[in-house]
C-alpha cells in the first residue's frame, strides 16, 4: 500500500524508520495504518483541506502536533538532500501528487488519485520516475465526459422533484462534496442534507473557498419541516446504498465503476449514475504518453489492472512495471 518515495517519506502507507507520511488525499484506502505513523512517524504531511477532513474522520485520535501542513507549490525540505512539492490532483478536495526531487536533480512522481489529466490535473514532465495510478487501466474502463454524467444526474434530479420525490445521493466521502459544489454550479437551489459526519466534512472544506448553499443537518428541526416539503436532496455514504428505504424517495449510487453508459437504472426508484473521481483508462494512458517518463511503476496495490497496464505501455516504448510484484 505505502509508496516508499527517496529515502525519507512514506505517501499513502506505512513504512518503518521513515521520518515522514504523507497523505495524498483522506480516502481510507490511502490512510491505511495511519495509526502506526502516528505512533512512530515524526510528521504526517497533507494539504490543509485533508488535514481538516482527516481531523472531521478521526478525531482526537491525530494528535494537533504531528500534522504539517503542505499547500500546492510550497516546498518542503525532508532529511539533507530531498524536497517534497505537492502539485494539484482533481479526485476530492484537498488531493494531490507528490513530487520529490534531490539535490543531484532526481525527480520522482507519486500521481496519487486523479482523473482529468492535462485539465484538472496537471501532467508532470522531466520525471525519472512516475508512479501512476491505475484503477481503471483496462480498455474496458472508457466513460462518458464528466459534463454528460453531470447532466444526466441533475436530469435525474430535477425529475424526481417535480414529481414531489426527495433525491438521495450515495457516494464516498468528498465525492459527496465535489457533487455539491457541482450542482450549485449547475443551478441546483434546493436544499442538500447532511448526516452529521458528512455535515461536518462539507463546514470543514467551506473554510477553505468551497460553498455548498443551503446544507441542513439531518438531526435538526429544519429536516423535519424539510421532510414534509420534499424539495430537498440528501447526502450519504456509498455504503449506506443497500439500506435505502423510503419507497416514495429517488436513490442514486455516484459510481465509477459504471461503463459504457452515463445511467442504469436497478429498480422503480434505485439508479446508478456514472460520476467518477478517476481517470478512466484513455485517461490513465494520456498521462504517461505527456509526462514521457524515464521509467513508469504501475501501483498494483489499488488496482487489479497494473501488471496489463503495464506491458500496454511496454508495447508503446515505455519502460513500466508493476509494484509491488
Ligand atoms: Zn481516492
Amino acid at each position: 500500500m505505502a509508496i516508499a518515495l527517496g529515502k525519507y517519506t512514506s505517501v499513502d502507507g506505512f513504512i518503518p524508520r521513515r521520518k515522514y507520511r504523507v497523505v495524498t488525499h483522506a480516502h481510507s484506502d490511502h490512510t491505511v495504518d495511519l495509526n502506526k505513523s502516528i505512533g512512530t512517524q515524526g510528521a504526517i504531511i497533507a494539504t490543509p483541506e485533508t488535514i481538516d477532513m482527516l481531523k472531521v474522520l478521526y478525531g482526537k485520535r491525530i494528535p494537533l502536533s504531528k500534522l504539517r501542513a503542505l499547500r500546492i507549490g510550497e516546498r518542503f525540505r525532508v532529511g539533507e538532500d530531498e524536497t517534497l512539492t505537492f502539485v494539484r490532483a482533481e479526485h476530492i478536495p484537498g488531493s494531490v501528487q507528490v513530487l520529490l526531487e534531490n539535490d543531484k536533480g532526481f525527480r520522482a512522481l507519486y500521481t496519487g488519485d486523479f482523473k482529468n489529466p492535462g485539465s484538472g490535473t496537471p501532467i508532470v514532465e522531466d520525471l525519472d520516475v512516475l508512479i501512476i495510478d491505475a484503477t481503471y487501466g483496462h480498455p474496458k474502463y472508457v466513460r462518458p465526459s464528466q459534463n454528460e454524467v453531470l447532466e444526466s444526474l441533475i436530469e435525474l434530479i430535477e425529475y424526481a422533484l417535480s414529481l414531489g420525490r426527495p433525491v438521495k445521493i450515495y457516494a464516498y466521502h468528498g465525492k459527496i462534496q465535489e457533487v455539491m459544489q457541482l450542482l450549485r454550479e449547475y443551478n441546483v437551489k434546493e436544499p442538500f442534507v447532511a448526516p452529521n459526519k458528512i455535515y461536518k466534512l462539507s463546514k470543514a472544506l467551506e473554510r477553505h473557498g468551497y460553498s455548498f448553499g443551503d446544507l441542513v443537518l439531518k438531526e435538526s428541526d429544519t429536516y423535519s419541516e424539510l421532510v414534509k416539503g420534499g424539495q430537498f436532496i440528501e447526502f450519504d455514504h456509498y455504503n449506506k446504498w443497500h439500506k435505502c428505504s423510503n419507497e416514495n424517495w429517488i436513490h442514486i449510487r455516484l459510481d465509477g465503476w459504471l461503463v459504457n453508459s452515463v445511467r442504469l437504472k436497478v429498480s422503480d426508484n434505485r439508479w446508478i449514475v456514472a460520476f467518477s473521481d478517476h481517470a478512466d483508462f484513455n485517461g490513465t494512458m494520456y498521462y504517461v504518453e505527456e509526462s514521457r517518463p524515464k521509467l513508469v511503476i504501475v501501483d498494483a496495490s489499488r488496482s487489479n489492472f497494473a501488471t496489463s497496464f503495464a506491458s500496454k505501455l511496454r508495447l508503446r516504448g515505455f519502460h513500466a512495471i508493476p509494484m509491488p510484484l
